[in-house]
């Protein structure tokens, strides 16, 4: 290879691996005590990843669950929806908002968000709020909080639950207040992607008030108070022991991470700063954002997605179709056009590779390729 030739290798949207390199002994370790033990389900790895999520989170109490979804799920549940009453939600989230509710027993109500921030737009509720409205559930998309204190007004003036799907949010904060810390109940997910990720599936609901936090803990195990006396039927939600060690072990790295994060984010925004035809994501004055995802808004998306895509640079859409456009959701009748920032959005937005060990020259990398594509 000749002088000044430089060396480009494969960015991976995700790297896994890297952090689990770095990781391996603790987690061994991990698995090792759950193996001379045999406590695989619950007990003392759960309870102890608990109280140390609750106290990161500043809530009163956890509970974890077998996943993201069953979090939701569960939140909603022990909130509490009767046949006929109305949710409000967002459309441009993953599916896992969504479904919980409708299987929960909710009607959906979709609401339009804000331009830029692509987050619950507060004055779209408001208009939506009707007499069978019982919940809001606004999603901190790609890491940064919804604007929660307006939401929260209109929850308390109309007598609304509020739960947030913090499942791409751990660490980050809404003027100063921890995401998660700030609705009736929240839920995380740990899949292993997310921020905070398990080796499998994970996920916990996080609150203040114990009644709710109660009635989590029966959902994920059949209804039951005790051991074979059951309120109600509940699910099998639990969460595996090696699960919430692993997980004990990363939540203490966590922090670094979303620290890591911050700094890939201030590259990007240097070193996309000049390109007209992308707009960069826009953190609103309110939010201190965890990157769980880098998302730009791009001319010509789908070209420029192909182009980094055959340079081995890894690129992500969250989401492709809007969930109000989606075929599972055909029968609410809602048309292309019912929600113009959604839809707009989802034509131009792509995710950038974004993880902790990502480096500056791997992000001016990214850039040059974007910048060469624009310049034909
Ligand atoms: C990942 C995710 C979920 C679901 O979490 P799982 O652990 O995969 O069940 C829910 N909502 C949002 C916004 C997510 O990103």
């Amino acid at each position: 290879m000749g002088a000044g030739t430089t060396v480009k290798s494969a960015i991976p949207f995700l790297d896994l691996v890297a952090q689990h390199r770095s990781l391996e002994d603790e987690l061994v370790a991990a698995f090792r005590r759950a193996l001379q033990t045999a406590g695989f389900v619950g007990g003392p790895e759960v309870a102890a990843f608990e109280s140390e999520l609750a106290a990161f989170v500043g809530s009163a109490g956890a509970v974890a669950v077998n996943s993201g979804t069953d979090a939701l799920r569960f939140a909603y549940m022990a909130l509490g929806i009767d046949p006929g009453d109305e949710v409000i939600t967002v459309p441009n989230t993953f599916i896992a908002t969504t479904e919980a509710l409708t299987q929960a027993g909710a009607t959906l109500r979709f609401v339009d968000v804000t331009e830029g921030t692509l987050t619950m737009d507060p004055a779209a509720v408001a208009a939506a709020i009707g007499p069978r409205t019982v919940g809001l559930v606004p999603v901190h998309l790609y890491g940064q909080p919804a604007d929660m204190d307006p939401l929260l007004a209109l929850a308390r003036q109309h007598g609304l639950w509020v739960v947030e799907d913090a499942a791409q949010a751990h660490g980050a904060a809404y003027r100063g207040r921890p995401a998660g810390s700030l609705g009736s109940l929240a839920a995380f997910s740990f899949y292993p992607g997310k921020n905070l990720g398990a080796c499998g599936e994970g996920g916990a609901v996080v609150g203040n008030e114990s009644s709710h936090l109660d009635a989590v803990r029966r959902l994920r195990e059949h209804g039951q108070s005790r051991k074979y006396y059951h309120e109600t039927e509940g699910y099998n939600g639990r969460l595996d022991a090696i699960q919430a060690a692993f997980l004990r072990v990363k939540l203490r790295h966590l922090p670094a991470w979303n620290a890591a994060r911050r700094r890939v984010a201030e590259w990007y925004a240097d070193a996309l700063a000049d390109i007209a035809d992308i707009r960069l994501p826009m953190v609103a004055p309110y939010a201190t954002p965890v990157w769980h995802l880098f998302v730009i808004e791009a001319e010509r998306r789908d070209a420029l997605k192909s182009c980094l895509d055959s340079q081995g640079i890894g690129t992500g859409l969250h989401y492709p179709l809007p969930l109000h456009l989606q075929n599972a959701y055909r029968h609410l009748g809602l048309v292309r056009g019912a929600f113009p920032v959604t839809e707009q959005s989802a034509e131009r937005i792509l995710s950038l590779p974004m993880y902790p060990e990502l480096t500056q020259p791997q992000v001016s990398q990214v850039a040059d390729a974007i910048r060469a594509f624009y310049r034909g």
